[in-house]
């Protein structure tokens, strides 16, 4: 399993990490991804699974590099750090690797947040400071808050068919040594890449690199730098697939064939405000 360094902090992760949203595989298929390499697990306060990723490193917690969010209604100071508590006594550790903040909450200031996840960090209950779903204004304003700690990591969806995260945030992120960490890197289970794929892109690469669909993928994501991907899977079969995605590299010529080849999606910048104009409205009005 090839490793990237998280952000600008002197350490490295594996390119596959194993996603848990949804998850339903046990203890069996995360082990088994940390068995091969994949020694990195996503989690968040919202998902529900925390406990079993507890049960996963309970002997093994100095192996995992082990990523959690907090959600966006824990924002304030003192429902941050109650937050962390729960978290850290679900995962049954004492320590949390990289700590996110779930989504942007623009009805509580950045600095108060980002104020507590630094006295987080001071207090050795987090290592590192993480975002999830945050825009190239809204990183900057939340880097902007910290005296002493730098953001390594957005976490958002990057995929075949939904590259929105191209239009300017992953350039950002290169330059600013943030990793990006992708999610639903399969769009959810491999059916709409394939229906984006008229013309059996996907097959024919995956034919010349003696690789399967997911594996190509995958491979094409983690060929960036500045990237990791999170798949999801129940089945040990799967996540042993999906750590078959590192370890090698597509061609230059292969890369532009999927670039150009299968259909994508991309929010322009009008449509992302749009977006965030309405978050922001619901928030304010506590729905989500
Ligand atoms: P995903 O990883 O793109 O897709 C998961 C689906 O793909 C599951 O149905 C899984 O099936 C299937 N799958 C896995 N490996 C496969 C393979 N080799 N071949 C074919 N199908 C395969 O979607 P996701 O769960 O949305 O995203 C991954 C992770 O990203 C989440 O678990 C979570 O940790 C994170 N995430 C974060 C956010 C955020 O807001 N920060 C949002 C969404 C997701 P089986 O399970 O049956 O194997």
């Amino acid at each position: 399993m090839l490793r990237k360094r998280l952000g600008a902090a002197d350490l490295t992760i594996p390119e596959i990490g194993l996603g848990t949203w949804q998850y339903l595989g046990g203890v069996q298929a995360l082990r088994k991804g940390i068995d091969l390499g994949a020694n990195f697990i996503d989690t968040a306060e919202a998902y529900g699974t925390e406990n079993l990723v507890g049960e996963v490193i309970r002997d093994i917690r100095n192996q995992v590099f082990l990523a959690t969010k907090v959600s966006p209604w824990h924002f304030r100071h003192k429902d941050l750090f109650q937050a962390v508590d729960r978290s850290l006594q679900a995962l049954k550790t004492d320590y949390i690797d990289l700590y996110q903040l779930h989504w942007p909450n623009s009805t509580i200031p950045i600095e108060e947040t980002m104020g507590a996840m630094e006295e987080l960090v001071n207090q050795g209950k987090i290592r590192f400071i993480g975002v999830s779903n945050f825009s190239v204004a809204e990183l900057q304003r939340a880097q902007a808050a910290l005296h002493r700690s730098r953001i390594v990591s957005n976490q958002v969806r990057y995929n075949l068919v939904d590259r929105s995260a191209e239009v300017g945030l992953l350039g950002y992120c290169h330059e600013n040594k943030i990793t990006l960490i992708a999610y639903s890197p399969l769009a959810r289970g491999m059916h709409a890449i394939r229906e984006n794929d008229p013309l059996g892109i996907l097959r024919k690469v995956a034919s010349e690199t003696g690789k399967t669909e997911a594996q190509v993928a995958l491979n094409w994501y983690i060929a960036r730098d500045s990237v990791v991907a999170i798949p999801k899977a129940d089945s040990p079969e799967h996540v042993e697939e999906n750590c078959g995605a590192s370890d090698w590299r597509l061609t230059p010529d292969q890369f532009a064939l999927l670039d150009k080849e299968i259909r994508y999606r991309q929010r322009g910048r009008v449509e992302t405000v749009l977006r965030r104009l309405a978050r922001n409205t619901l928030q304010r009005l506590g729905r989500i």
